[in-house]
């Protein structure tokens, strides 16, 4: 073992190693030592373990590995050809060109985020968005946060902490990451009164329920699942009366987030904002990253009276939406305002692809591909807890392989990863959720992958 332990070079031996001294151009030398000794120290605790001592060459590549853990951002870009339009774990809405132009201008430089142009005075970050989200909702005020979940939590912290809020028991739900509506109602201090049973609730439920410490009747809208057979909701109009009678606000937590109608596309209604405010809902709150095809943020409409209570409480300072997300939700929103959301908003042209044109694109994949892949029938789905159990029928290309996990796991490795979906031992590539310029890219990903 001594013998084994000299043979390991110095830090001195390493750092002149041509490939260590190569890093020493990339960083600075110090930082390179830090990582020549982490790699011998690793080196030795595998000899004492028994291991051989490993080469020059094989502590250079373990070098190697620890500037590029660090000094190569892990968070990059992939290709999403699974179909899935909003996928959670895959960074939900791609953002419009305009968006990230805006987002990249207000990046590199200053901006007037807090800055009154005409007054020469400080101003507000919410004028840069109120406006525009209650001309597209029709809501008196408006006022967007870092996300969903901290509109609904800042929601309940302005208006119910200390009292009651009823829930109908099929909307006690979880949304995914962890975000539970009995959770959030906890942590903004109040009281969760859970009404009904998990498929039937009806109006005589939530009145029944009503007290004098109740301060809101909370819809959640039951974005990714569905519950069939014998079931009874209450419509949002319908609690909206009672509240009227009862003088208690209806909160309505949509998450989607949708402003168009989804059945022009062949798949069931999304609720929209604007229902949900010409129902009568005191405030409504949705993520800026699923349907409304925007950069992460929470957008919360309604009332006026409410929205500025909630815009004075102080956790609406922990959660503030940043200069980024609010460049690039107002450009995502004057999409809308133009009547250009279909064709700009890149989620609504997924969505809009009509059939032909993802056949043709599916073809010409194909060609490249050779015989490994065909054209078959396939669903898209829409994710990102809108429209559960809806789907789009698409054209996938279809990858048949010896070794399917083999082929996927050498796409998920490449250079710019390509992500598909694996069904009866064969990979399918749906081209709905591809970018058309990321066609390129993925088909010599996918070229290299069957090859090697
Ligand atoms: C997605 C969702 C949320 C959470 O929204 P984020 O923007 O992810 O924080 C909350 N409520 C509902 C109903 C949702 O679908």
């Amino acid at each position: 073992m001594e013998t084994a332990f000299r043979q390991l070079p110095s830090v001195d031996q390493l750092l002149g190693h041509p490939r260590v001294e190569y890093l020493c151009h990339l960083y600075p030398r110090q930082t390179v030592a830090i990582w020549v000794r982490g790699e011998l120290e690793q080196a030795r605790k595998g000899i004492a373990a028994g291991q051989r001592p490993p080469t020059s060459e094989e502590l250079a590549t373990g070098i190697e590995a620890r500037a590029q853990a660090l000094g190569e951002a892990s968070l990059r870009p992939v290709i999403n050809a699974t179909g899935v339009v909003l996928h959670t774990n895959l960074g939900r809405a791609p953002v419009s060109y305009e968006a990230l132009a805006a987002m990249r201008s207000v990046g590199l430089g200053y901006s007037n985020l807090e800055y009154d142009l005409a007054k020469g005075d400080r101003g507000s970050r919410h004028v840069h968005i109120e406006a525009l989200l209650c001309h597209l909702t029709g809501a008196e005020a408006a006022l967007a946060v870092n996300n969903n979940a901290s509109a609904v939590l800042l929601g309940l912290a302005s208006l119910a902490r200390g009292k009651e809020v009823i829930v109908s028991r099929g909307q006690a739900i979880e949304i995914g990451g962890g975000f539970r509506i009995p959770d959030v109602l906890r942590q903004s201090g109040a009281r969760l009164v859970e009404v009904g049973t998990t498929n039937r609730t009806y109006v005589s439920d939530y009145e029944a329920a009503i007290t004098k410490g109740t301060a809101a009747l909370l819809r959640v809208h039951t974005s990714n699942f569905q519950v069939v057979g014998f079931t009874h909701t209450v419509s949002l109009a319908e609690m909206v009366a009672l509240g009227r009678r009862r003088e208690v606000p209806v909160l309505d937590d949509l998450g989607s987030g949708c402003l168009l109608e989804t059945a022009q596309f062949g798949m069931a209604h999304e609720p929209t904002i604007q229902e949900s405010l010409e129902a009568g809902a005191a405030l409504a709150f949705a993520s800026g990253d699923k349907l409304m095809g925007g950069p992460q943020a929470g957008v919360i409409v309604g009332k006026k009276e409410l929205v500025d209570r909630l815009r004075r409480h102080p956790l609406a300072r922990a959660m503030r939406i940043d200069k980024f997300s609010l460049a690039g939700l107002a450009v995502t929103m004057v999409h809308y305002l133009r009547g250009e959301a279909v064709s700009k908003v890149p989620v609504w042209r997924m969505i809009a692809t009509p059939l032909p044109e993802i056949e043709r694109r599916a073809q010409s994949w194909v060609e490249q591909l050779g015989k490994v892949a065909k054209v078959v029938p396939g669903e898209s789905a829409i994710g990102g807890g809108s429209l559960p159990g809806q789907t789009l029928p698409t054209r996938v290309v279809s990858l048949t392989v010896p070794r399917v996990d083999e082929l996927a796991e050498r796409l998920r490795a490449a250079e710019h990863p390509v992500i598909g979906r694996i069904a009866e031992d064969m990979l399918l590539l749906d081209p709905r959720t591809v970018l058309p310029e990321e066609e390129g890219a993925l088909l010599f990903t996918l070229s290299e992958a069957l090859s090697g």
